[in-house]
C-alpha cells in the first residue's frame, strides 16, 4: 500500500513517515498542494494524508482539484482546524476522513486500515489490462497472457506507474522517486536494470523507452 504524505510540518512528517513505514507502508511524502496533485497524477498512490494548511495552497482546494480531475484516490484530512465547518467542508469536497491534530498514532493508523479495507473490498475492478498484461491494483497480482508472473516489488511498482498512466510518458525522476519511496539507496543506473527486468519477464516490446526523457506504454 502506497502512501503519500502531504505535509509542511517537517518533524511531524518525518515521525509520521517513519511509523507508517514500519507499519509495512510506502510513503512518499511532499510538503506543497502542487506537488500533491501532481504526485497523485504520476505515481497514483494508493491513500492521500493531506494537511490542510499547506505553503501554497488550502488542502481544501487540493481535494477539490482531485476531484474534479476524477481522481479518486481516499482522501484523510489532517489538520489543526476541527472546526465542524471545516470538517463538514472537507468531507462535502470528497474528502473520506478527518483527523484533527493533535491526534494518536494509533488513531492515524486505524483509519488508514478502515480505508485499506474499503480499497480491497472494492480490488475486483481495479484490474488493468493492456495487451497481454494484466495488473490487479488490489492483489498486487501481475498475469501475461492469463499466466501469474512474479515481479518484485520495485518492479510491479514501476508496471503499475506505467500502466496507470498508459499513452503518458513517464520521466525518469518521477519512475525514480516511485524507487525511492522503497527506501532504496538508487545507483544512476538502477532504473534501467529494474525495466531490463521487467522488459524480461514481460516481453520486450511492452515498456518504449522514450530516450532523454523516461519510458511509456501504449494504451490497450
Ligand atoms: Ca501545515
Amino acid at each position: 500500500m502506497q502512501i503519500l504524505l502531504v505535509e509542511d510540518d517537517l518533524s511531524l512528517a518525518i515521525g509520521l513517515q517513519q511509523a507508517l513505514k514500519k507499519e509495512g507502508l510506502i510513503v512518499n511524502h511532499v510538503t506543497k498542494g502542487e506537488e500533491a496533485i501532481y504526485t497523485v497524477k504520476t505515481l497514483s498512490p494508493d491513500i492521500l494524508i493531506l494537511d490542510l494548511g499547506l505553503p501554497d495552497m488550502d488542502g481544501l482546494d487540493v481535494i477539490k482539484a482531485l476531484r474534479k480531475q476524477n481522481l479518486s484516490i481516499p482522501i484523510l484530512v489532517l489538520t489543526a482546524r476541527s472546526s465542524v465547518a471545516d470538517k463538514v467542508s472537507g468531507l462535502d469536497l470528497g474528502a473520506d476522513d478527518y483527523l484533527a491534530k493533535p491526534f494518536e498514532l494509533s488513531e492515524l493508523l486505524a483509519r488508514i486500515r478502515v480505508l485499506e479495507r474499503r480499497i480491497s473490498t472494492s480490488s475486483v475492478s481495479n484490474i488493468i489490462t493492456i495487451g497481454t498484461v494484466s495488473l490487479d491494483t488490489g492483489s498486487m497480482l501481475v498475469k501475461i497472457n492469463d499466466q501469474e508472473t512474479l515481479l518484485a516489488k520495485t518492479e510491479y511498482m514501476l508496471l503499475k506507474a506505467l500502466m496507470q498512466n498508459a499513452g503518458r510518458v513517464q520521466t525518469r525522476d518521477s519512475l525514480e522517486s516511485t524507487l525511492h519511496s522503497w527506501g532504496d539507496e538508487i545507483s544512476s543506473n538502477a532504473l534501467e536494470v529494474h525495466i531490463h527486468h521487467l522488459r524480461k519477464k514481460i516481453g520486450a516490446d511492452f515498456i518504449k523507452t522514450i530516450r532523454g526523457v523516461g519510458y511509456t506504454v501504449n494504451k490497450a
